[in-house]
């Protein structure tokens, strides 16, 4: 089992001025590869620091990704808190200050001193040369354990990630397994009702089943690890079965696939179009609906002013946008309580539902309208069942 750490370096992370999208992109890299990620960490621009924790992360880890603080500048402590780490000194490589030379006249431009400190690195590093930008990445190998230190810029430092330091940790470390993962998206189910009724495959070790909640959407997310990419396919289809004939039409899409666009595949399948009528919830539902680009959607309208019966306006939205069905959603915050009214209106008829909703009052919107959705995919899903 190979073990990684990652250390995002930047005083401009821990400010919150840059979001560390970095630590995401190595993270799923990681993954991919099999290695078992134990810590990521934020750290400011400060040498002595660094070094402390790059010592720290070496001691658990086989492993350690840093990126940031490769820059020309004095603020750039990343070679020099290699080198402390390593107990090394840092020295100047005459070949990587022509290869920075010749990358910065490619752009037209022409060296400055201080760039020079980018042609300085910790000795017996391995280089790793940055087609993509001025400053050099490197690799110091300490026994059987290495730092890997990339720049900060995402493109450089992915460029670098997938065309250098991916086949050197494979090889180094043996890294032959791959991980893939299949997550399954279910609506209308509470994670504790989930829970009881999978709760039971959640214990397995490989693949590893979890869970995530958001806004009356699960997530269930399904990881494989395996020497190929078909054997970990394998492993997954064989939990995914059991997932999907536990669950059944309680699970509305896998991977990318949206609510949105699962209720809108429904409604077309029973040759219905929809219209959409919605107050109080940030037009979400009519911009999902868009987003999904489906025919069968043909438009929706806010209501401007609360209405008595919601099932009552949508009837004329129905009208107006010429279509056989038509779903609507209005959100109330009124006090502690939080409301959220749906109408649905299809060939078999008109239906209304008043629904409490118990959690942050922001997410209000977001809820009703997944409520809505899966209300109306059901409804186009049970229907076909009836026809069967
Ligand atoms: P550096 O290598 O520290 O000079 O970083 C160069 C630039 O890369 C910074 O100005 C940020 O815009 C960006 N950057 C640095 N670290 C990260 C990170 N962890 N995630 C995303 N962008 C980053
Ligand atoms: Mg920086």
């Amino acid at each position: 089992m190979t073990t990684a750490e990652i250390i995002a370096i930047g005083t401009e992370l821990l400010l919150g001025e840059t979001v560390d999208t970095n630590t995401r992109y190595i993270a799923r890299t990681l993954r991919g590869l099999g290695v078992n990620l134990f810590r990521a960490q934020t750290i400011g621009d400060n040498a002595g620091r660094i070094a402390a924790l790059m010592r720290e992360a070496l001691s658990r880890a086989d492993f350690v990704i840093t990126t940031g603080g490769l820059g020309p500048t004095v603020d750039d402590p990343t070679r020099e808190a290699a080198a402390s780490a390593a107990g090394l000194f840092l020295e100047y490589r005459p070949e990587l200050w022509e290869q920075i030379k010749a990358r910065i006249a490619h752009y037209g431009r022409v060296p400055t001193e201080n760039q020079k400190r980018q042609a300085y690195l910790p000795q017996f590093a391995l280089p790793i040369e940055n087609p993509v930008g001025t400053a050099p990445a490197f690799i110091v190998e300490i026994g059987e354990k290495s730092i890997v230190c990339l720049p900060g810029v995402p493109r450089e430092m992915e460029t670098l990630l997938e065309d250098a330091v991916i086949p050197y940790l494979q090889k180094r470390y043996n890294l032959n397994d791959v991980i893939r993962v299949r997550t399954l998206h279910v609506s209308g189910v509470g994670e504790g009702a989930l829970d009881e009724r999978i709760g039971d495959l959640e214990t397995l070790a490989n693949p590893t089943i979890g869970l995530t909640a958001h806004s009356g959407i699960v997530s269930i997310r399904i990881a494989a690890r395996a020497g190929t990419t078909a054997e970990a396919g394998a492993l997954i289809a064989k939990i995914e079965d059991d997932v999907r004939s536990r669950l059944g039409d309680d699970i509305f899409g896998a991977d990318e696939d949206t609510l949105e666009a699962a209720t809108l595949r429904a409604v077309a399948e029973r040759g219905w179009t929809l219209a959409c009528l919605e107050f109080q919830t940030e037009d979400a539902l009519q911009t999902r609906l868009a987003r999904a680009a489906h025919p069968a959607f043909r438009g929706g309208s806010r209501l401007p002013v609360r209405e008595e019966s919601l099932a009552g306006v949508l009837e004329k939205t129905r009208v107006q946008f010429n279509v056989s069905s038509a779903l609507g959603v209005a959100c109330f915050n009124e006090g502690d309580e939080q409301i959220a009214r749906l109408a649905l209106i299809t060939p078999h008829g008109r239906e209304e539902r008043l629904l409490d909703y118990g959690g942050h009052p922001g997410n209000l919107p977001r809820w009703a309208v997944n409520m809505a959705l899966d209300w109306l995919r059901r409804k186009a899903v049970s229907v076909e069942e009836n026809v069967k």
